[in-house]
């Protein structure tokens, strides 16, 4: 069941409000939906709605208050309306039965808020006392297709009943259809069965047989056996099709889901006990009140992002030699071997490396940020030089992004993740995992069909663990070379020591290029015996530091 009204929130609830509510999910009540009545009790509402599981909130200005706001207040209404929790605009409506505020103050607001609802789709809670015809012409004017609601505590008779069902309302019942007195039992019958809710408007409305005691969500089931009495059904259908029909108006299934994720994610109401001083406590509601605006406009938007992203890569190795290797094709150098005693360091850095990719991006919470990237970066560098293909690196980062400030247009973002690098520098494929530490800014701008969110970070990727036995370079015999005392110590004639090379070994051919003149030179260590190419190997490792600029779109869900 669920009781679609109840102003669980008022003083008649201070002394034992976790009971109250207790008894009530034992009873069967899945949801309740606590109204809105002055935005001065909002703060106190809000935060018993936000911390108890299974009740939702409306958003409104009651027509006994409309005479004590002013215009601002709307805009609050409409500022706050999408925080989590919120499933409605209400109460609001007219009330000419007490004489708290002129007519027409009260269809000022009651227009008003309907119109809120209408732009932020949210289904209406009307309140109407002794105001039928003004009700229903107001929302007969603004009824457009896209105004949902209910008239709550429906007690008009059927002709009411019928223009409010023609433009498109719902009604609820609550305890006065067991009174003794009750008299449109007619409408209760007549209603169909997919547009009508049940509630409590407790503390108010006590029904039979609790009247004269303080009413509560747990009675909502003397409400639906009342129905299930007067329409001939069972009471397990009145409960089952009331409670379809609000999940279905109030979009709860949804709502029970993503609040729960949401809950955290929104700026607390402020208690007041918490602050010694008023001034202190004040504050703290405008920042509060500041926030939420924030949240609403900047934050909320962001669900589901994607984008794609282009930096730089500035690639840190740091080598341990295990080989000889083979130096001296730079300028003025000559050919030779040098001897590197094993463990040789050194550092190599290749910097500003071209790199793009791809991003996804899911908003935890306000403060947290999964971002999911991949990127390509292609390090030809001086590897030419070395006549050794580019290096490939795929990189994959899955990281968390920390916004120190996240109810602002623009965010500090610290961060942390971990990466997978793979590497193919055309003779070996590595793949090693790594850890990164970044810090980064993002600036919301939100549009009317999505928000788009630039970001700029720097981010370390520490790679784990060493790529041992990588090949750093290779050098093939020139032509030149084939004149040297090493390569030709008879001064034989040019293909004929190459001949006499290859025989003993001391080079190879090229398989890339067979019978072209171009050689991989071979070298035996003298100190270990094993012939090796002109290659120097080293184990590395390897740090990437990208600052890259990510756009991020999230669309409108
Ligand atoms: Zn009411
Ligand atoms: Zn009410």
């Amino acid at each position: 069941m669920i009781d679609t009204h109840a102003h669980i929130d008022t003083e008649a609830f201070d002394g034992d409000r976790a009971e109250v509510l207790q008894r009530a999910f034992d009873s069967g009540v899945e949801v309740i939906i606590v109204p809105d009545i002055k935005p001065s009790a909002r703060p106190n509402l809000r935060q018993i709605v936000d911390v108890t599981p299974g009740l939702f909130r409306g958003i409104g200005i009651h027509p006994h208050h409309a005479g004590e706001v002013d215009a601002e207040a709307l805009d609050v209404v409409e500022a706050d309306c999408q925080q989590s929790k919120v499933v409605a605009i209400g109460e609001i409506g007219l009330d000419y039965y007490y004489d708290f505020c002129s007519p027409d103050v009260q269809k000022l607001y009651f227009r008003e808020q309907l119109c809120i609802a209408k732009r932020h789709d949210l289904p209406v809670i009307v309140h109407n006392r002794d105001a039928d015809q003004d009700v229903l012409d107001i929302i007969d004017q603004e009824q457009d297709g896209t105004l949902r609601g209910v008239l709550h505590c429906f007690s008009s008779d059927v002709a009411v009943l019928d223009r409010a069902l023609s433009l498109g309302m719902h009604v609820s019942f609550t305890g006065n259809i067991t009174f003794k007195k009750f008299t449109l039992r007619d409408v209760v019958e007549r209603v169909p069965t997919d547009r009508f809710m049940i509630e409590t408007d407790s503390p108010y409305m006590t029904p039979v047989p609790h009247r004269g005691k303080r009413n509560e969500p747990a009675f909502v089931r003397l409400v639906a056996e009342k129905i299930a009495e007067m329409r001939s059904m069972t009471f397990a259908e009145i409960q089952s099709a009331s409670t379809a029909t609000a999940k279905n108006l109030f979009r709860l299934t949804l709502f029970l889901v993503l609040a729960t994720l949401a809950l955290e994610a929104q700026p607390r109401v402020p208690n007041e006990d918490d602050y010694d001083l008023d001034s202190e406590y004040d504050y703290a509601m405008d920042q509060y009140y500041a926030d939420s605006a924030a949240y609403v406009r900047l934050v909320k938007p962001r669900v589901f992002g994607f984008g794609f992203t282009t930096g730089s890569n500035t690639v840190t190795e740091r080598r341990t030699y295990r080989q000889l290797f083979y130096r001296g094709r730079g300028e003025n150098v000559p050919m030779r071997w040098r001897d590197l005693a094993e463990d040789t360091v050194a550092s190599f850095s290749y910097p500003s490396l071209s790199t793009f990719g791809a991003s996804v991006a899911y908003q935890l919470t306000p403060r947290f940020l999964l971002e999911g990237t991949y990127l390509y970066t292609k390090n030809v560098g001086d590897r030419a030089d070395y006549n050794l293909p580019p290096i490939v690196t795929n990189i994959a980062e899955l990281s968390v992004l920390y916004a120190l400030n996240p109810y602002n247009k623009v965010n500090f973002l610290p961060q942390t993740g971990v990466s997978f690098a793979h590497t193919n520098d055309g003779i070996t494929t590595t793949s090693r995992f790594g850890v990164i530490a970044g810090i980064g800014a993002g600036v919301a701008i939100p549009t009317s069909f999505g928000m788009f969110y630039p970001m700029v970070n720097v981010r370390f990727d520490f790679i784990l663990g060493t790529q041992t036995g990588m090949v750093t370079s290779s050098y093939p015999v020139i032509d030149a070379e084939i004149g040297s005392k090493w390569f030709n110590p008879n001064g034989l004639p040019r293909d004929e020591a190459v001949r006499a090379a290859l025989a003993d070994g001391r080079i190879q051919e090229d398989p890339a290029k067979p019978g072209e003149g171009v050689y991989l030179h071979r070298y035996v260590n003298p100190a270990t015996g094993k012939a090796v190419l002109s290659q120097e190997i080293a184990d590395v490792t390897t740090i990437y530091a990208i600052p890259r600029l990510t756009l991020l779109y999230y669309p409108k869900w």
